[in-house]
């Protein structure tokens, strides 16, 4: 059951603080389930959003569970004095805020830069006054279209640093950068992931990624949109494996001076996504071909040698269930929102 404070009795029957988690983003996609997840735990949460990207229904899920509090703010303004007073009580520091949408955060490259460089920056201060571990969602953006197949964690990446997705590829480049930096000078505990393409329910039906893009299409009759050839491949990671991952990360017993892969290997091409989605969905709609978006990496699968070795961990939830609980979700959502359809990208 929940802890209903933020205080707990230790072994010795002292009362000792529980831990209290930041999480920045933490009404997004992934950072809805990292918040569910550390709650389940009896932790408490304290969820930064600047509600950009974020869906309302997965604030509304979170709200009024013992231990949840929601603060609205953008990481990449000074953080507010509130949570700076907070600092003595806060253990953990996670970093999700930034749009991760090519077209969403292409939107406002300038704000998506700042979320990266300024708002880390930002956190990392709050870490190093807090005393308290901080974990940088970074991402497979920094190997950019990579000549190296599948990408470890050495591979110092192809990445266009004057293309439309620079922005993003480039803001979490330097965001790592200012990590590790913290780190070398001792000024506060960092892990690094470099996440890979994920999906499960909490997405946001008008994101513009792929998976959210073809089941919503597939599930509204709508034309199923596949950008280029669809021969480019991807890795799917189901969202809950995700979580797992960041997690273990954040909790091992390392010194946190090197990023992690967290990303399932199973790569396949756009159109073998396709493919799964029409078989689960029974989908009649059509086909249409739209252009290749500038500096679409051609191919993408993860090494994830290290996460293994280091914190034991690998994911566990295979394309099929993952697709069908996503599209599930998927269906209620639209059958409840109507209005909020999804976008082409
Ligand atoms: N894509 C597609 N149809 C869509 C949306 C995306 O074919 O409706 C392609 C996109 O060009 C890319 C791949 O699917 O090659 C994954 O795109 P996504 O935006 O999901 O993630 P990212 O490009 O950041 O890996």
């Amino acid at each position: 059951m929940r802890k209903q404070t933020n205080l707990d009795h230790g072994p010795r029957g002292t009362v000792q603080p529980l831990a209290l988690n930041v999480v920045a983003g933490g009404a997004g996609f992934i950072g809805s389930h990292l918040c569910r997840a550390l709650l389940d735990r009896g932790e408490s949460v304290l969820c930064l959003d600047n509600l950009q990207t974020s869906r309302p229904s997965n604030l509304r899920a979170l709200e009024g569970q013992p231990g949840f509090r929601f603060l609205r703010h953008d990481i990449s303004q000074p953080l507010p004095a509130d949570l700076t007073r907070m600092a003595p009580r806060i253990t953990r520091i996670w970093n999700l805020a930034c749009a991760a949408s090519p077209p969403l955060y292409q939107r406002d490259p300038e704000h998506t830069m700042m979320t990266n460089v300024v708002g880390t920056n930002h956190l990392l201060r709050l870490a190093e006054a807090a005393k308290a571990r901080f974990l940088l969602t970074s991402t497979s953006e920094v190997y950019g279209d990579p000549e190296i197949h599948p990408q470890a964690e050495d591979y110092r990446g192809n990445v266009s640093c004057t293309g439309p997705r620079a922005c993003y590829d480039e803001g979490k480049r330097a965001a790592e950068a200012l990590a590790f930096d913290y780190g070398r000078a001792g000024r506060a505990q960092v892990r690094v992931a470099r996440i890979f393409n994920t999906y499960g329910p909490n997405m946001d039906p008008g994101d513009g990624r792929v998976v959210s893009n073809l089941i919503c299409q597939a599930l509204r009759g709508d034309e199923l949109t596949v950008y280029g050839d669809g021969s480019q491949t991807r890795s799917f990671c189901y969202v809950s494996d995700m979580v797992a991952g960041l997690m273990a990360l954040m909790e091992a017993d390392i010194d946190g001076m090197e990023p992690v892969n967290l990303g399932n290997p199973d790569e396949m091409t756009v159109t073998e996504l396709l493919g799964h989605v029409v078989t689960l969905t029974g989908t009649r709609a059509p086909v249409v071909h739209r252009p290749l978006p500038v500096d679409d990496p051609r191919r993408r699968r993860p090494d994830i040698s290290r996460a293994r070795a280091l914190l034991n961990w690998a994911p566990r939830i295979p394309l099929a269930e993952g697709l069908e609980a996503t599209c599930a979700w998927f269906a209620a959502e639209l059958a409840a929102e109507p209005a909020a359809a999804g976008i082409a990208g």
